[in-house]
């Protein structure tokens, strides 16, 4: 079966619990197990927090572009902002990294080994989409 969910939501820490709870019931109509739903709430809610506290520092009025692809094959999760950008993705992926003093740099390494592949484009001044397949 195919389907597809397109969201543009403002960049309010509200709406994360908005995303978490549409991906759980996409996850729910997919008949996948508990744990992979958590999952799924996890990955979205990890990179949509990042497109709000980082790309967009917390500016309430800006876009977030959430993309819920699903096909016989697989379930794509796109989560995209215009946001400042990630100057070095690679470093930006590793374990523990954060440009902020207080997270634990967490957010990559859940999405990388919750999803099947997860790719990042990212430009400064431009934007990040974040791209994860399951
Ligand atoms: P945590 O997710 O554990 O709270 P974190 O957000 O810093 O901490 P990651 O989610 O792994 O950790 O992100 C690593 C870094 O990548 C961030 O600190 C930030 O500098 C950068 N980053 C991630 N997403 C974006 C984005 N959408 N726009 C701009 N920078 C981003
Ligand atoms: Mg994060």
């Amino acid at each position: 079966k195919r389907n597809l969910l397109d969201l543009k939501f403002y960049s309010l820490a509200e709406n994360v619990g908005i995303t978490r709870m549409l991906i759980a019931s996409v996850g729910a109509q997919l008949d996948l197990s508990l744990n992979d739903i958590e999952e799924l709430k996890v990955v979205v809610s990890e990179a949509v927090s990042n497109s709000i506290i980082h790309g967009y520092a917390n500016h309430p009025d800006k876009l977030v572009h959430l993309t819920i692809e699903q096909n016989p094959e697989a379930l794509k999760i796109i989560v995209k902002d215009e946001g400042c950008g990630i100057p070095d993705v690679e470093q930006a992926m590793q374990p523990a990294f954060s440009t902020d003093p207080e997270r634990m740099g967490l957010g990559f390494v859940f999405m990388q080994s919750f999803m099947d592949d997860l790719q990042v484009e990212s430009a400064v001044n431009q934007g990040t989409t974040v791209t994860m397949i399951k």
